[in-house]
């Protein structure tokens, strides 16, 4: 442990410095030791939900570490309000409650606003599950586009999926498990039937489960029973 201390206390936080730091998308072991020199030495951590992050600091013995909440609501405010932290000489880590932050989680504006304003940036790499599924899935990766949680309304779904499911690439999709079923129904609509579809989920968890099969393949596993958990749904390029 201590050699792990001496490895963790090597990265300390610079003073105004934004530090972009991932966290675990559920195994908790899965913190690089940067990380955790980040979030121990830095002043203050911009978060999501603070009782989130706030386990993952008792976990790392971090006491008594500023928080203050980062989230898409009233985002220009929180940006502003962070970059003048920034500015007056405070070390902060953004975090988001689990994986990279501003990977379909809140950050942007406060980047953009950061580089414009010249503030130093470090990215703190680590988990994602985007990255994560596609690294296990067995589909070409040398191509790839994420859409992230696609539209709520249907026909916005299915244009931008009937888009994209042509052009030889795998796509990445996060998706809710309440709209799972519409999803593949939307899938099934324009995808041919013997398209291969890889399920990640609940990546790095207990129950963390992956397959992989055409349309119907994958609809017979998934609703089986109530779908619960987090999911990442890839479509291949290949027939
Ligand atoms: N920033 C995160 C990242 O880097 O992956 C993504 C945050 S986004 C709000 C949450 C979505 O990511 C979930 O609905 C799910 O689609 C996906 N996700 C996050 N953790 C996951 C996990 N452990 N297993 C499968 N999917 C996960």
């Amino acid at each position: 442990m201590d050699i792990l201390q001496t490895l963790c206390e090597k990265h300390r936080a610079q003073k105004g410095t934004l530090y972009v730091v991932a966290t675990p998308i559920g195994n908790l072991s899965d913190l690089t030791l940067r990380a955790i020199g980040i979030l121990q030495t830095c002043d203050c951590i911009a978060c999501e939900t603070p009782s989130i992050t706030q386990k993952l600091l008792a976990h790392l013995q971090i006491r008594d570490k500023r928080l203050f909440t980062y989230r898409d609501a009233g985002e220009r405010q929180s940006a502003q309000h962070l970059l003048q932290k920034l500015q007056s000489g405070f070390s902060v880590a953004l975090v988001s409650d689990a994986g990279t932050p501003t990977i379909s989680d809140p950050g942007f504006r406060v980047l953009r606003l950061c580089h414009c304003e010249n503030v130093p940036i470090v990215p703190i790499p680590g988990p994602s599950a985007a990255i994560a599924s596609l690294s296990v899935s067995g589909f070409p990766s040398d191509r790839f586009l994420f859409l992230g949680f696609l539209p709520l309304k249907k026909s916005h779904r299915q244009k931008i999926l009937e888009s994209y499911c042509h052009e030889g690439i795998t796509l990445i999709l996060y998706e809710s498990p309440h709209r799972l079923l519409s999803l593949f129904e939307c899938l099934q609509k324009i995808l041919e039937p013997q398209r291969e579809i890889f399920v990640a989920r609940e990546l790095t968890k207990l129950n963390e489960t992956l397959f992989r099969g055409t349309i119907s393949q994958c609809m017979q596993t998934l609703f089986s029973n109530t779908p619960r958990g987090e999911y990442v749904i890839l479509i291949s390029s290949l027939l």
